[in-house]
């Protein structure tokens, strides 16, 4: 039995294919550039030899096409034939109010998922070709639909809803629905069981720091509050977006500058964040880091901002689970970046979370402690694993389908 995972995005189809209950990809890559120049097959095998060639792909439906092909290729495939996949887990960002936990897609899910499109306009639409290219390329598989809001759907009432009269919300679906959940939810329950501890009693921050950042509170193994709101803009500093901002001060430079919807919504996700501030022409944290580190002066408090608005969202989170027992960091940055995550840390002392700067910056890949044997409470690295938890909950939603 193989279970394929595709996520789809607006210019590349990722995908990694599980056998059995195995845990470790049999194959994994991405199709890149689709509809730009220089499109290519990125493809790993098992033994982690990668290789690159270039392809002819438009859209969603060929880039599928080519991803079987290399998947059952004599000599780099994973397996026999197209027949042998028996399900597809589709990474899909928004399941809106309704869709909360993992699904088979039918006509019903369909047409939910088209009438939120307003809600994730740049990202439903390329999850639903995704998953569309799988039902014409392989029909017999079961389609599942994993969701990166759905492990927020159990946020109370009172930390999902703003502070506007209720008909928004009713009407017009204006909440928090909170995002990269399927990363705070597998970094959550592994950080549990590295702990040796059952979710239940256990009050985790987990910190999804990559391009796009977000924080989770964690209580009994569930969200209970989150810093990503209506969309992924909402909360601390990220890459390129600007995180949290007065509205008015949006409404006000819209007036004033004469911005366009399109232009503020360039501005605040794609024009913001550690690439707007810093102003170094880049969005990654290294380069950030290493301006910083030579002088500039900009660079430098860009990466103050940054690490201060996670610190206090930290704090906050303490707060809301009235007390910690870990914080986990994860992704790009909050994986390999030793001094992000010196300086987030730094100053939260007084709630118990003491660095251990060896551990810290100690090279290692897996799961590890990184606080002094006297913190209590535990400083955790847990490299997150997205295709992993889609492909067990695509194996939970086969297992309840069938009753198993
Ligand atoms: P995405 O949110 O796109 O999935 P990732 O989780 O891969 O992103 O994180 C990408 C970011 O991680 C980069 O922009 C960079 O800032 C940071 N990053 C990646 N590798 C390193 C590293 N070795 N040291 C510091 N930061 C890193």
């Amino acid at each position: 039995m193989a279970i394929l995972t595709i996520n789809a995005g607006s210019s590349s189809v990722k995908f990694t294919l599980f056998l059995g209950d195995d845990d470790a990809p049999r194959a994994s890559g991405i199709v890149e550039r689709i509809g730009l120049e220089g499109t290519r097959l990125q493809y790993r095998r098992a033994d982690g030899k990668t290789i690159v060639s270039p392809v002819v792909v438009a859209d969603a439906d060929r880039a599928v096409e080519v991803i079987l092909s290399a998947l059952v290729h004599p000599e780099h495939g994973g397996i026999g034939g197209v027949r042998e996949i028996e399900a597809v887990g589709h990474r899909v960002v928004h399941g809106g109010e309704r869709l909360t936990r993992p699904v088979v897609v039918d006509a019903e899910v369909r047409a939910y998922l088209e009438s939120i499109v307003p809600l994730a306009p740049l990202h439903n639409p390329h999850h639903l070709r995704g998953i569309a290219a799988c039902e014409r390329h392989i029909p017999h598989a079961v389609q599942v639909a994993v969701f990166d809001t759905a492990f927020h759907a159990t946020l109370p009432r009172h930390a999902f809803l703003y502070g506007i009269p209720p008909a928004f919300y009713a009407e017009d679906g204006v909440r928090r629905y909170g995002f990269h959940g399927i990363s705070h939810k597998y970094v959550a329950a592994e950080a549990a069981r590295f702990l040796g501890r059952a979710p239940a009693g256990l009050r985790l921050v987990t910190c999804h720091l990559g391009n796009g950042c977000s924080l989770t509170a964690v209580r009994d193994g569930r969200s209970v509050d989150t810093s990503m709101g209506f969309t992924p803009l909402e909360g601390v500093l990220m890459g390129t977006r600007s995180g949290d901002i007065d509205p008015a001060a949006v409404l006000y430079l819209m007036e004033r500058r004469g911005f366009s919807t399109a232009a503020m919504n360039d501005l605040l996700n794609r024009q913001s964040g550690l690439l707007g501030l810093a102003g170094v022409g880049s969005n990654d944290v290294r380069d950030v880091l290493s301006a910083a580190r030579n002088g500039n002066a900009q660079a430098e408090l860009a990466v103050e901002m940054f690490c201060y608005r996670i610190r206090k969202t930290i704090g906050a989170y303490a707060a809301v689970l009235g007390g910690l027992d870990a914080v986990v960091f994860t992704a790009g940055i909050g994986e390999n970046s030793p001094e992000i995550r010196r300086r987030i840390t730094a100053g939260l002392e007084f709630l118990g979370l003491f660095l251990d700067a060896e551990r810290n910056e100690a090279a290692a890949s897996g799961p590890r402690a990184i606080h002094a044997a006297k913190s209590p409470v535990a400083l955790l690295v847990i490299p997150t694993n997205e295709e992993l938890e889609i492909v067990r909950e695509t194996r939970r939603a086969l297992a309840a389908r069938t009753g198993a």
